[in-house]
């Protein structure tokens, strides 16, 4: 196998607080690095790097783990620029036009969706992102689900089943029956691709019963757990998270401070995506009084058409610095070892020996640039196995 030694490396952040500096993002300056073409073998000083069967130099700039976005919805038909304006001229996001995009990726064919899918995975790349989760929730029916969870396999080992992402309109007269066909039917054509369940815990999704019946019937499938939980309300999804010990409770635009003890005490993470405040025109929460009571934070782009059509993870960093409070350390350790603590992934986000060899050498000296120069991509280099 093929090895690799980087050399000059300006500020490499590991995410190991058991090298370098101490810190959490356990950061070495004027380092290397060897990997080969699966993990890193090594870091340390660059007056030490030892020989390799290939020299890259970084020339003196920063090196980080790759970004590993936890929430995404790439999976999808057509778009929904008239809602972004309306809502930026005032109109407050309900959740509604999820239904647009459901009837437009039911009528695209497979290799469309394919087509703009591989689009998107890869402006994700282009900005770092090593790692996509990946969920399914535009066709809600057994088969497009299943459609769906199988073209996101082709990117994703983290494939979500989200058939409880609203109720469709054929079953607005009968909730019931279709949380039966989620947690039924739907669920066993799709699990066999899946390695998580998601259910929309919400005001005008699915009431913290309807989200309980589906996740328990999940996680007897072998799936683990995630929530969409209160994104636009006070609305139970983050205590149910923590009662069924789901991975990630993602949104927590409304936390409670009986929520946020919860929260705490418990091993779910608390995914934060901006871009849907951004794109919505609603109230960042606070990322500082999360990580101040001690809940694990991580950041995801929700890229999606409807409330968050991001694909570059610099400007999620970017508004959690300057929106959120978090330091810019904390909003990249978020983004790269955050989101795979929310996937339960210990092989990637941080770059110790034995980790995934998924990397971005920036175009820059110093991480912070990231947050920085928000909007630029200063990306120089992927390295991804
Ligand atoms: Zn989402």
């Amino acid at each position: 196998m093929t090895t690799r030694v980087i050399i000059n490396i300006a500020e490499l952040t590991t995410n190991d607080a058991a090298l370098g500096d101490g810190s959490p993002a356990g950061r070495l300056f004027n380092a290397a690095m060897v990997l080969d073409e699966q993990q890193v073998l090594w870091v340390g000083a660059n007056a030490d790097a030892p020989d390799a069967d290939e020299r890259i130099d970084a020339q003196d700039c920063a090196v980080i783990p790759g970004f590993v976005d936890s929430h995404t919805h790439l999976v999808f038909a057509g778009e929904r620029s008239d809602e972004f304006e309306a809502r930026m001229a005032g109109e407050p996001y309900d959740g509604g036009g999820i239904a647009r995009t459901v009837a437009a990726t039911r009528a695209a064919s497979s290799e469309d969706l394919r087509r703009t899918t591989q689009q998107r995975v890869d402006a994700l790349r282009a900005g770092g992102v090593t790692t996509i989760e990946i969920k399914s929730g535009y066709e809600l029916t057994v088969e497009g689900e299943k459609r769906l969870v199988g073209l996101a396999k082709e990117w994703s080992d983290d494939v979500t089943f989200l058939g409880a992402h609203v109720v469709p309109a054929e079953f607005s007269h009968d909730r019931d029956a279709y949380v039966e066909l989620v947690g039924g039917a739907m669920l066993a054509s799709c699990a066999p691709k899946c390695r998580w369940a998601d259910v929309f815990c919400d005001a005008g999704a699915f009431s913290v019963d309807e989200a309980r019946s589906i996740l328990l019937r999940a996680r007897n499938a072998g799936l683990g757990l995630r929530v969409h939980g209160n994104q636009l309300g006070d609305t139970g999804g983050v205590a149910l998270a923590v009662e069924l010990g789901a991975s990630s409770v993602d949104h927590c635009s409304h936390v409670n401070d009986g929520d946020l003890e919860a929260l705490a005490a418990s091993s779910t993470v608390a995914t934060l995506l901006p871009g849907a405040e951004f794109s919505t025109k609603s109230p960042y929460p606070s990322a500082r009084r999360l990580l101040d009571a001690g809940v694990t934070v991580a950041l995801a782009t929700d890229c999606n058409p409807g409330t968050s059509y991001i694909t570059n993870m610099g400007v999620v960093i970017a508004l959690a610095v300057r929106e959120m409070g978090m330091s810019v350390d904390e909003a990249i350790w978020a983004a790269t070892l955050g989101g795979a603590l929310a996937l339960q992934r210990d092989d990637i986000g941080h770059l110790s020996p034995g980790a995934r060899a998924h990397l971005v050498i920036l175009d820059a000296p110093r991480s912070a640039h990231v947050a920085y120069r928000v909007g630029s991509t200063l990306v120089r280099q992927v390295l991804r196995d």
